[in-house]
């Protein structure tokens, strides 16, 4: 698939202080592709140098075949921004901000439509100070789509949502996605990053420390999967550790710790049965992303665990 942005060398500071030390990916057109991080790491300046916010001090981006700064207008047309922290005036409807938001485009998006599709038909009326957080968070998921864009940027996507309001928002994600639209994906959240994105950057203190497919970085990561059991009788290690997808043997005591990508389990159990050597107490542990990202970044994920609405914030 081609590229749809392309950061390189991106550099970024603060007054004194360097938010961004040198940040290159590419974003192929229609994934869904994830930036994760420790807080404080460089994400939402960098997006922020994607969306055009922001003047990177040193570095190049494409998007779309522009320069953010330089085409900003153009940009705008085509780039889906949902901001980490964008408000509202309190007073303005949910109708009459999606009415402002779509006199910005030339080909904006169906409103009813989309309202539907976020769950927000019928709050057409309703002002921005009466609206939970979920529908909040969901108006300027609507808001950033509004312009029928060929890329969105969302940052802290489902912040806030409770549980099935995250689940939902993601299916609405892939449903975008599966319309053509290439999504990228700011996020705090592992589960999120792993069920949605087919490709994660992991940034940490300004640099990109791996970019791959979450399956990729865990198997990277701690040698995949890991397949532990007490074999009925002693064996060889070379019997399993000339499989292709075996990447370590170790024994404790009687039990035998086999890690391996792919199609490891099949190949160990099989050449086990071959020998009639039976697997007892056989478990099987698959790494997650929050593994890989502890190791990636040696620190724990940013709010880990699902989010926690804020009391009566859904469903309303
Ligand atoms: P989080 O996950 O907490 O949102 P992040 O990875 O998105 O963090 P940034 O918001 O890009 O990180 O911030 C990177 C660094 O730059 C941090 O140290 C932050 O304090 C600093 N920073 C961000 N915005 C500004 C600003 N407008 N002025 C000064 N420093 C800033």
């Amino acid at each position: 698939m081609p590229a749809v942005i392309e950061v390189r060398n991106l550099h970024k500071k603060y007054g004194a202080d360097v938010a961004v030390e040198d940040v290159s990916f590419t974003v192929r057109q229609g994934e869904i592709f994830g930036i994760l991080g420790p807080n404080g790491a460089g994400k939402t300046t960098t997006v922020e140098c994607v969306e055009g916010l922001r003047t990177p001090d040193r570095g190049e981006i494409d998007v779309l075949g522009l320069d953010p700064r330089r085409d900003r207008a153009e940009l705008t047309q085509r780039l889906g921004v949902q901001l980490q922290d964008g408000r509202l005036p309190d007073k303005l409807t949910v109708g009459e901000a999606l009415r402002l938001y779509r006199s910005f485009y030339r080909r904006p998006a169906d409103s009813p439509a989309l309202m539907d599709a976020l769950g927000l038909a019928g709050r057409h009326r309703t002002r921005y100070a009466d609206l939970s957080g979920g529908q909040k968070q969901r108006l300027s998921i609507a808001l950033a789509l509004i312009g029928s864009p060929e890329v969105a940027v969302l940052d802290e996507l489902t912040t806030g949502l409770d549980p099935q309001a995250r689940r939902d928002t993601w299916g609405l994600i892939q449903d975008v996605r599966d319309r053509g639209v290439t999504i990228v994906l700011v996020t705090h959240f592992m589960e999120e990053a792993e069920r949605l994105c087919d490709r994660v950057a992991v940034i940490d203190r300004g640099r990109v420390v791996a970019v791959d497919s979450p399956t990729a970085l865990t198997e990277q990561v701690h040698g995949g999967r890991r397949i532990q059991f007490r074999p009925s009788v002693p064996f060889e290690d070379g019997l399993l550790t000339c499989l292709p997808d075996v990447t370590g043997l170790t024994r404790r005591g009687d039990l035998v710790v086999v890690t391996g990508t792919g199609d490891a389990l099949n190949a160990v159990t099989s050449v086990l049965a071959r020998n009639s050597i039976v697997a007892e107490h056989l478990r099987v542990d698959q790494p997650s992303l929050e593994d890989a990202f502890v190791a990636l970044t040696g620190n724990p994920p940013p709010g880990t665990g699902p989010a926690v609405a804020e009391p009566g914030t859904e469903p309303r």
